[in-house]
């Protein structure tokens, strides 16, 4: 018989664990990082491998796969409606040209920020393309056809209650792990989506299921404000995860100093994979960092993007030998994919 689910561990050790709360900081270090030592299946915009990113049968598809969590990035619509949705533009994963051709910006794209929900409703999604002199092409050409079937944009609520109602009649446990899009962009539109977004954790229970959550954002200051502002004004607390891409933005973070900063506000982080081993590496021949030392050193859980069966790096043979890289070798504490199934699968049958 196989084990009890990773998230029904981690909600096991939250409740029964009074003294272990994260972000009391009681634990500090490899303790912390102890709470999450099963390797987490994170279904990156869903078992989007599959399916159309962030549409609900692709979440479904992730829920049924086996993934532990399932990421959701958010947006805010004209009317204030948090939807799931990867960009705050919607040019690249809808027919919005075709149903709204006249709303368009001076910079020729297409806001979500100026559609209300209904609006958004109209719109078709399908599997994310380039538009080039009107014609669409395929970002991964041997996924989900382009304009087949019919696909909708969700809101944040409607998801919830999809692995909510899913968890409920399956007897499992799968977690939820939102990403705050473009702080700074939504406050130049006037509207706070922090805000927004806390208030649907707080109104579907997350604030108080504490192993069922990370909360995400690539935006430090927004993460400090959230943990040292919003979560004593609004009276909840989740985990939160520092994203950190390859720009220059991020590089105070990959040293010893600014790794503790993180941590100061912080329970994880979600890096680049290259930010790990370099992606100029040959197999059998790696050239990883010193990142996810750093973190644990911290306390830090470590889970890198993005794990791509479809667009592997040069140094993996295949996808299981990218895995076993990451998970076996350097030790990550869980990764997000876009194959949930594949990642499921090695992990039961390898770790
Ligand atoms: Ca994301």
């Amino acid at each position: 018989m196989k084990s009890a689910r990773p998230a029904v561990l981690l909600a096991t050790m939250f409740l029964v664990g009074c003294v272990v709360t994260v972000n009391d900081r009681v634990l500090v270090g490899k303790e912390r990082v102890a709470l999450w030592q099963e390797k987490l299946v994170i279904a990156h915009r869903g078992a989007s491998g599959y399916l159309p990113e962030h549409t609900l049968p692709a979440k479904a598809m992730a829920y049924a796969q086996g993934a532990h969590f399932i990421e959701q990035d958010l947006v805010l619509s004209k009317d204030d409606h948090v939807v799931v949705l990867h960009d705050h533009h919607l040019d690249s994963v809808t027919n919005v040209h075709d149903v709204f051709p006249d709303r368009a910006r001076a910079d020729g794209r297409y806001y979500v920020i100026d559609f209300t929900l209904v609006e958004l409703r109209e719109l078709a999604v399908s599997e994310r393309f380039k538009l080039s002199d009107g014609e669409k092409t395929a970002v991964f050409e041997q996924r989900f056809p382009l304009e087949k079937s019919s696909f909708r944009i969700a809101t944040f609520a409607e998801e919830i209650e999809l692995i909510q109602g899913l968890n409920r009649s399956t007897g499992r446990a799968v977690g939820i792990y939102p990403e705050i899009k473009s702080p700074a962009f939504h406050r130049g539109e006037g509207k706070d989506i922090s805000v927004a977004v806390l208030k649907v954790l707080k109104a579907y229970g997350y604030d108080e299921q504490q192993g069922s959550v990370f909360l995400q954002c690539f935006d430090a200051s927004e993460l400090q404000r959230i943990r040292d502002e919003l979560f004593p004004s609004m009276n909840m607390t989740v985990p939160l995860v520092q994203l950190l891409g390859t720009g220059p933005a991020f590089r105070a973070a990959l040293i010893p100093a600014g790794m503790k900063k993180v941590a100061s506000y912080a329970d994880g982080i979600g890096p680049s994979m290259q930010l790990i081993v370099e992606p100029d590496s040959v197999a059998g021949k790696l050239k990883t960092t010193n990142l996810v030392q750093l973190a644990h050193d911290q306390g830090l859980v470590v889970h890198p993007y993005t794990f791509r069966r479809d667009l592997l790096p040069a140094y993996a043979n295949d996808y299981d030998d990218l895995l076993e890289i990451f998970l076996d070798d350097i030790g990550v504490d869980g990764v997000f994919t876009d194959f949930p199934d594949l990642t499921v699968e090695y992990i039961e049958s390898n770790l």
